[in-house]
């Protein structure tokens, strides 16, 4: 299936809209895994101009001809990534505007979504041999410093925290869970480690280290769960002096986020303890779904305290922030359905305006009686 690699590969956004007046939204085909081609799979996705992508059931050659025709089975996205792209490829055109935007004293957020296995954590953290969008955004913050500045102006802290089963826990010094509180800032994650990084080579070992410490499903020893999202936070601050030459102090923070398994998101009817926690995640899952459908309807109020991971991404979400999803997905046919959710996800995600003059609070908390999420919480609250 050597065809569906691009020659050229022209990762470009499209400048279809003024930039950061929605959600950027882009794909990422990892290559088949061995297990995959073991069991005889056909590579069921296919990636045409750079952005549009196909799916085909059975990874038939010939359904591709027949798929412009056919309802939810193709889709464009800002730009789609082959099994071919590297590391390198899906930073640049993802990320590295959103690094520009930070130094600039602006907030971005960079997700991925998928299934378990699709990628995510690879996108994301990379390998020491392969670092991903999290070592690279570090990486370039510190090379964009170093260009401008050579008096130590700029200050660059870490975070690496997990929101598992509703609760949040401190990715760099792993210990009691973290209460989350509302601030001038927002809401922070009292006691969470702000680490001063000052070179990038210390860091990759910090988030290895603090990926280790993500919780692990004890039904799959030596696997991280795949039921904890994982946030990176950088923040850039400096000072800049105005027209009266007064020093103003100003910050922008990314958020790298590595979402939970999105397979989960719709079973929610075991009534084991498991199925607690599946439902805790699903709730973070579902809460971001809920934020997106209310920012894609240009609500009012966007239901951001449904759970612990929106609220931590309030000031992510909308409002003065450039955000960035990374969907990603296994070519695999035997992936088919998860992947075809999945591209139904990211294809509404893009559909969510940001509006940079929002001042992004939601002061009225409106109770959403008949949301999934409502009975999830109802549910749940019957069984506690
Ligand atoms: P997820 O975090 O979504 O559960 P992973 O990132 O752990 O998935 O990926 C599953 C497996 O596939 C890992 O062994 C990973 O190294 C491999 N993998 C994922 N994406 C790529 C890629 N683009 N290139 C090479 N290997 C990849
Ligand atoms: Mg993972």
């Amino acid at each position: 299936y050597e065809h569906h690699k691009q020659k050229n590969p022209s990762f470009r956004v499209q400048e279809t809209e003024k930039k950061g007046s929605r959600i950027h939204v882009f794909v990422r085909v990892r290559p088949m895994g061995k297990k995959e081609k073991e069991a005889g799979s056909m590579c069921c996705v296919r990636i045409v101009n750079g952005c549009e992508v196909y799916l085909t059931e059975f990874g038939n050659e010939n359904d591709y001809l027949r798929l412009k025709r056919l309802r939810g089975r193709h889709f464009a996205f800002d730009a789609s990534f082959p099994d071919s792209a590297s590391q390198l490829d899906v930073y640049s055109t993802t990320t590295s505007e959103l690094v520009e935007a930070v130094l600039q004293g602006r907030n971005g957020s960079v997700f991925c979504y998928g299934a378990t296995g699709a990628g995510k954590t690879f996108t994301m953290l990379g390998t020491v041999e392969n670092p991903g969008v999290m070592m690279l955004a570090i990486k370039d913050v510190f090379s964009k410093i170093r260009q401008r500045s050579c008096d130590g102006n700029h200050v660059v802290h870490l975070s690496y925290l997990e929101v598992y089963n509703e609760t949040v826990r401190d990715l760099l010094s792993p210990g009691r869970p973290l209460v989350l509180r509302e601030d001038k800032q927002g809401i922070v994650a009292a006691g969470l480690t702000q680490y001063r990084a000052y070179s990038t080579d210390e860091v990759m070992m910090l988030l290895q280290q603090g990926n280790q410490n993500r919780t692990t499903e004890p039904t799959r020893a030596n696997e991280t769960s795949s039921r904890s999202h994982a946030i990176l936070q950088v923040v850039v601050q400096y000072r800049v002096r105005d027209a009266a030459m007064n020093i103003i102090n100003r910050a922008g923070k990314l958020s790298l986020i590595d979402l939970a398994g999105s397979e989960r998101a719709l079973c929610t009817d075991q009534r084991t303890v498991r199925s607690i926690e599946g439902a805790n995640i699903n709730r973070s899952l579902l809460a971001l779904s809920s934020c997106i459908n209310a920012l894609v309807e240009g609500k009012k109020h966007i239901p951001y305290r449904n759970s612990k991971l929106t609220q931590l991404l309030k000031d992510s979400l909308g409002g003065i922030c450039n955000t960035v999803m990374i969907a990603n997905i296994s070519p695999s046919n035997l992936s088919f359905g998860e992947t075809q959710n999945t591209l139904h996800w990211a294809d509404r995600a893009k559909e969510i305006r940001t509006k940079p003059t929002d001042t992004n609070g939601d002061p009225v908390v409106v109770p959403e009686t008949k949301t999934d999420q409502a009975k999830l919480v109802l549910e749940l609250e019957k069984e506690n």
